[in-house]
Protein backbone atom coordinates (compact mmCIF):
# COMPACT_ATOMS: atom_id res chain seq x y z
CA UNK A 1 0.00 0.00 0.00
CA UNK A 2 1.42 3.45 -1.01
CA UNK A 3 1.80 6.33 1.92
CA UNK A 4 2.54 9.58 1.13
CA UNK A 5 5.41 11.47 2.64
CA UNK A 6 5.81 15.62 3.07
CA UNK A 7 9.27 17.30 3.19
CA UNK A 8 9.95 20.88 3.73
CA UNK A 9 13.29 22.46 3.36
CA UNK A 10 13.61 25.68 5.21
CA UNK A 11 15.93 28.13 3.36
CA UNK A 12 16.59 31.51 4.07
CA UNK A 13 13.91 33.22 1.64
CA UNK A 14 11.62 30.18 0.74
CA UNK A 15 10.35 26.99 2.20
CA UNK A 16 10.60 24.27 -0.78
CA UNK A 17 8.21 21.53 -0.90
CA UNK A 18 7.99 18.09 -1.91
CA UNK A 19 5.14 14.79 -2.13
CA UNK A 20 6.76 11.88 -2.45
CA UNK A 21 4.57 8.58 -1.84
CA UNK A 22 6.30 4.68 -0.85
CA UNK A 23 5.51 1.75 -1.37
CA UNK A 24 7.55 -0.45 -0.16
CA UNK A 25 11.25 0.14 -1.72
CA UNK A 26 9.33 2.04 -4.66
CA UNK A 27 9.17 6.20 -4.27
CA UNK A 28 7.55 8.11 -6.71
CA UNK A 29 7.68 12.19 -6.58
CA UNK A 30 4.16 13.14 -6.54
CA UNK A 31 4.91 17.27 -6.17
CA UNK A 32 7.62 19.70 -5.81
CA UNK A 33 6.36 23.57 -5.34
CA UNK A 34 8.84 26.65 -3.43
CA UNK A 35 7.03 28.96 -1.29
CA UNK A 36 8.27 32.41 -0.74
CA UNK A 37 8.85 33.56 3.04
CA UNK A 38 11.30 36.79 2.87
CA UNK A 39 9.19 38.33 5.49
CA UNK A 40 9.87 35.46 8.12
CA UNK A 41 12.50 36.64 10.88
CA UNK A 42 13.74 34.62 14.22
CA UNK A 43 12.32 31.38 15.38
CA UNK A 44 8.70 32.29 16.08
CA UNK A 45 7.94 33.27 12.70
CA UNK A 46 9.64 31.16 10.56
CA UNK A 47 7.63 28.23 12.50
CA UNK A 48 4.77 29.79 11.83
CA UNK A 49 5.69 29.90 7.94
CA UNK A 50 6.37 26.31 8.26
CA UNK A 51 3.22 25.48 9.85
CA UNK A 52 1.15 26.96 7.34
CA UNK A 53 2.67 25.59 4.03
CA UNK A 54 3.11 22.25 5.76
CA UNK A 55 -0.81 22.28 6.95
CA UNK A 56 -1.43 23.72 3.23
CA UNK A 57 0.43 20.39 1.94
CA UNK A 58 -0.85 17.65 4.30
CA UNK A 59 -4.39 18.62 3.37
CA UNK A 60 -3.69 18.63 0.17
CA UNK A 61 -1.87 15.25 -0.03
CA UNK A 62 -2.63 13.45 3.32
CA UNK A 63 0.95 12.79 4.23
CA UNK A 64 1.54 10.83 7.24
CA UNK A 65 4.90 11.90 7.81
CA UNK A 66 7.22 15.20 7.76
CA UNK A 67 10.45 15.45 7.13
CA UNK A 68 12.26 18.90 7.98
CA UNK A 69 15.19 19.69 6.12
CA UNK A 70 17.28 22.55 8.07
CA UNK A 71 20.17 24.82 7.48
CA UNK A 72 22.22 23.91 10.14
CA UNK A 73 22.38 21.50 13.41
CA UNK A 74 20.17 20.18 16.04
CA UNK A 75 20.09 17.85 18.84
CA UNK A 76 18.68 14.75 16.88
CA UNK A 77 17.32 13.44 20.32
CA UNK A 78 15.32 16.30 21.36
CA UNK A 79 14.77 18.45 17.76
CA UNK A 80 16.09 21.24 19.58
CA UNK A 81 18.44 23.52 17.43
CA UNK A 82 22.27 23.63 18.36
CA UNK A 83 22.92 26.28 15.50
CA UNK A 84 21.55 27.57 12.12
CA UNK A 85 24.61 29.87 11.28
CA UNK A 86 23.04 31.90 8.25
CA UNK A 87 19.22 31.96 9.93
CA UNK A 88 18.56 35.24 11.59
CA UNK A 89 17.24 35.19 15.47
CA UNK A 90 18.02 33.19 18.43
CA UNK A 91 18.07 29.87 17.49
CA UNK A 92 19.88 27.71 19.92
CA UNK A 93 17.84 25.77 22.16
CA UNK A 94 14.70 25.89 20.06
CA UNK A 95 12.43 22.89 20.17
CA UNK A 96 11.32 23.48 16.45
CA UNK A 97 10.73 19.74 16.07
CA UNK A 98 8.59 19.04 18.68
CA UNK A 99 6.26 23.32 18.16
CA UNK A 100 6.06 21.88 14.30
CA UNK A 101 4.89 18.07 15.00
CA UNK A 102 2.58 19.34 17.73
CA UNK A 103 0.95 22.04 15.21
CA UNK A 104 1.06 19.65 12.55
CA UNK A 105 -0.25 16.20 14.00
CA UNK A 106 2.00 14.33 11.93
CA UNK A 107 5.61 12.80 12.97
CA UNK A 108 8.67 15.35 12.37
CA UNK A 109 12.02 14.14 11.71
CA UNK A 110 14.31 16.75 11.40
CA UNK A 111 17.69 16.48 8.81
CA UNK A 112 20.73 18.64 8.15
CA UNK A 113 20.09 20.23 4.68
CA UNK A 114 22.89 18.85 3.26
CA UNK A 115 22.55 15.26 4.37
CA UNK A 116 19.27 15.51 2.37
CA UNK A 117 20.50 16.43 -0.73
CA UNK A 118 22.68 13.66 -0.30
CA UNK A 119 19.87 11.00 0.58
CA UNK A 120 18.04 12.06 -2.25
CA UNK A 121 20.79 12.28 -4.75
CA UNK A 122 22.09 8.94 -3.32
CA UNK A 123 18.90 6.77 -3.15
CA UNK A 124 16.92 8.34 -5.69
CA UNK A 125 18.85 10.93 -8.14
CA UNK A 126 22.20 10.80 -9.63
CA UNK A 127 23.79 8.29 -7.08
CA UNK A 128 20.84 5.93 -7.72
CA UNK A 129 22.16 2.36 -7.17
CA UNK A 130 25.45 3.04 -6.42
CA UNK A 131 27.52 1.10 -4.21
CA UNK A 132 28.83 4.28 -2.18
CA UNK A 133 28.65 7.60 -3.42
CA UNK A 134 29.84 11.16 -2.06
CA UNK A 135 27.47 14.19 -2.37
CA UNK A 136 28.38 18.09 -2.50
CA UNK A 137 26.81 20.57 -3.10
CA UNK A 138 28.88 24.18 -4.32
CA UNK A 139 27.18 27.44 -3.29
CA UNK A 140 26.80 30.45 -0.52
CA UNK A 141 28.54 27.27 1.76
CA UNK A 142 29.80 24.01 0.83
CA UNK A 143 27.00 20.90 1.88
CA UNK A 144 28.03 17.23 1.70
CA UNK A 145 27.63 13.74 2.82
CA UNK A 146 28.02 10.04 2.02
CA UNK A 147 25.94 7.12 1.84
CA UNK A 148 27.11 3.73 1.67
CA UNK A 149 25.24 0.56 0.77
CA UNK A 150 21.87 2.51 0.57
CA UNK A 151 22.21 4.53 3.83
CA UNK A 152 23.23 7.76 5.04
CA UNK A 153 26.58 7.20 6.69
CA UNK A 154 26.35 9.85 9.87
CA UNK A 155 29.20 8.06 12.04
CA UNK A 156 29.02 7.65 15.81
CA UNK A 157 28.00 11.12 16.59
CA UNK A 158 25.61 11.95 13.72
CA UNK A 159 27.92 14.84 12.08
CA UNK A 160 30.12 12.59 9.96
CA UNK A 161 30.36 13.32 6.17
CA UNK A 162 31.14 17.33 6.15
CA UNK A 163 32.98 17.35 2.97
CA UNK A 164 32.99 21.31 3.03
CA UNK A 165 34.92 21.01 6.65
CA UNK A 166 38.38 19.19 5.73
CA UNK A 167 41.19 21.41 6.19
CA UNK A 168 42.50 21.76 2.65
CA UNK A 169 44.92 24.51 3.35
CA UNK A 170 46.90 24.50 6.73
CA UNK A 171 46.82 27.73 8.57
CA UNK A 172 44.33 29.00 5.58
CA UNK A 173 41.01 31.26 6.01
CA UNK A 174 38.80 30.97 9.10
CA UNK A 175 36.39 29.35 8.22
CA UNK A 176 32.18 29.67 9.61
CA UNK A 177 32.79 26.49 11.47
CA UNK A 178 35.30 28.00 13.65
CA UNK A 179 38.25 26.09 11.80
CA UNK A 180 41.31 27.29 9.39
CA UNK A 181 41.22 26.38 5.56
CA UNK A 182 38.41 24.14 5.14
CA UNK A 183 37.33 23.61 1.94
CA UNK A 184 34.33 25.47 2.25
CA UNK A 185 36.45 29.20 3.49
CA UNK A 186 38.13 28.45 0.17
CA UNK A 187 35.67 27.47 -2.41
CA UNK A 188 32.31 28.98 -1.32
CA UNK A 189 30.73 31.23 -3.99
CA UNK A 190 31.74 34.57 -2.10
CA UNK A 191 35.48 34.41 -1.93
CA UNK A 192 35.29 32.84 -5.34
CA UNK A 193 34.02 36.04 -6.43
CA UNK A 194 36.25 38.09 -4.35
CA UNK A 195 39.15 36.51 -5.65
CA UNK A 196 38.40 37.45 -8.92
CA UNK A 197 37.03 40.65 -8.07
CA UNK A 198 33.67 40.07 -9.35
CA UNK A 199 30.84 41.05 -7.87
CA UNK A 200 29.44 37.22 -7.77
CA UNK A 201 30.61 33.49 -8.74
CA UNK A 202 28.47 33.86 -12.04
CA UNK A 203 30.17 36.76 -13.15
CA UNK A 204 33.03 35.10 -12.60
CA UNK A 205 32.27 32.11 -14.79
CA UNK A 206 31.44 34.98 -17.22
CA UNK A 207 34.85 36.52 -17.01
CA UNK A 208 36.57 32.97 -17.61
CA UNK A 209 34.37 31.99 -20.59
CA UNK A 210 35.96 35.50 -22.03
CA UNK A 211 39.04 34.56 -20.85
CA UNK A 212 39.45 37.67 -18.59
CA UNK A 213 43.07 35.78 -16.69
CA UNK A 214 42.12 36.63 -13.02
CA UNK A 215 38.80 35.11 -13.06
CA UNK A 216 40.43 31.76 -14.81
CA UNK A 217 43.10 32.17 -12.41
CA UNK A 218 40.15 32.41 -9.76
CA UNK A 219 38.22 29.71 -10.81
CA UNK A 220 41.48 27.27 -10.92
CA UNK A 221 42.08 27.57 -7.52
CA UNK A 222 38.81 26.38 -6.42
CA UNK A 223 39.36 23.62 -9.01
CA UNK A 224 42.09 23.07 -6.97
CA UNK A 225 41.37 22.90 -3.17
CA UNK A 226 37.89 21.55 -4.12
CA UNK A 227 39.67 18.33 -6.16
CA UNK A 228 42.16 18.04 -2.94
CA UNK A 229 38.80 17.79 -0.79
CA UNK A 230 37.19 15.02 -2.86
CA UNK A 231 40.56 13.16 -3.53
CA UNK A 232 40.42 12.19 0.04
CA UNK A 233 37.23 11.19 -0.15
CA UNK A 234 37.67 9.24 -2.85
CA UNK A 235 40.95 7.62 -0.84
CA UNK A 236 39.47 7.60 2.04
CA UNK A 237 35.43 5.51 0.96
CA UNK A 238 36.05 4.66 -2.29
CA UNK A 239 33.01 6.19 -3.98
CA UNK A 240 32.25 4.86 -7.54
CA UNK A 241 30.42 8.46 -8.08
CA UNK A 242 30.49 11.83 -6.63
CA UNK A 243 27.29 13.78 -7.36
CA UNK A 244 28.03 17.55 -7.43
CA UNK A 245 25.05 20.43 -6.72
CA UNK A 246 24.60 23.66 -6.19
CA UNK A 247 24.40 27.29 -7.70
CA UNK A 248 28.72 27.14 -8.78
CA UNK A 249 27.90 23.15 -10.34
CA UNK A 250 25.88 25.18 -12.38
CA UNK A 251 28.75 26.61 -14.15
CA UNK A 252 29.00 22.75 -15.80
CA UNK A 253 32.48 22.03 -17.50
CA UNK A 254 34.46 25.48 -16.18
CA UNK A 255 34.45 24.15 -12.66
CA UNK A 256 33.75 20.52 -13.36
CA UNK A 257 36.36 19.47 -15.95
CA UNK A 258 39.45 21.54 -13.96
CA UNK A 259 37.73 19.21 -10.62
CA UNK A 260 37.47 15.97 -11.74
CA UNK A 261 41.63 16.33 -13.48
CA UNK A 262 42.80 17.83 -9.98
CA UNK A 263 41.07 14.50 -8.38
CA UNK A 264 42.46 12.24 -10.79
CA UNK A 265 46.02 13.88 -10.06
CA UNK A 266 45.73 13.46 -6.78
CA UNK A 267 44.07 10.24 -6.52
CA UNK A 268 46.53 7.00 -6.90
CA UNK A 269 45.12 4.27 -5.17
CA UNK A 270 41.41 3.86 -6.13
CA UNK A 271 40.86 3.49 -9.94
CA UNK A 272 40.23 6.99 -10.72
CA UNK A 273 39.08 5.76 -14.82
CA UNK A 274 36.07 3.90 -13.01
CA UNK A 275 34.92 7.04 -10.91
CA UNK A 276 32.33 9.18 -12.28
CA UNK A 277 31.90 13.29 -10.95
CA UNK A 278 28.48 13.56 -12.47
CA UNK A 279 25.87 16.81 -11.82
CA UNK A 280 22.99 16.53 -9.11
CA UNK A 281 19.48 15.21 -10.45
CA UNK A 282 16.63 17.26 -8.87
CA UNK A 283 18.09 20.67 -8.58
CA UNK A 284 17.03 23.11 -6.08
CA UNK A 285 14.31 20.99 -4.83
CA UNK A 286 17.13 17.71 -3.81
CA UNK A 287 16.47 19.01 -0.16
CA UNK A 288 12.79 18.98 -0.02
CA UNK A 289 12.71 15.15 -1.47
CA UNK A 290 15.84 13.94 0.68
CA UNK A 291 13.69 15.41 4.20
CA UNK A 292 10.74 13.55 1.98
CA UNK A 293 12.55 10.59 2.40
CA UNK A 294 14.08 11.00 5.71
CA UNK A 295 10.83 11.00 7.16
CA UNK A 296 9.29 8.23 4.93
CA UNK A 297 12.11 5.67 6.34
CA UNK A 298 11.12 6.22 9.70
CA UNK A 299 9.75 3.26 11.61
ZN1 LIG B 1 34.76 24.65 8.26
Amino acid sequence: MSTSHLGLDLGGTNIKVAVLARDGDEFEILSTNSVDTKAAEGPEGVTENLVRVGDAAISASGASTLGLGVPGHFDRETGRVLLFPNLPGEWQGFPLRDRIEEALGVGTWMINDARAFTLAEGLLGAGKGCHTVACVTLGTGVGGGLMIEGRLHRGAFGVAGEIGHQTVLADGPLCGCGNRGCVEALVRADVLASTAGRSSASAVFEGAREGDDRCLAAVSQMADYLGIGLANVVTMFGPERIVVGGGIAEAGDLVMGPVTAAVKRRVTLVPTEKIEIVPAHFGRFAGAVGAALAGSLRP
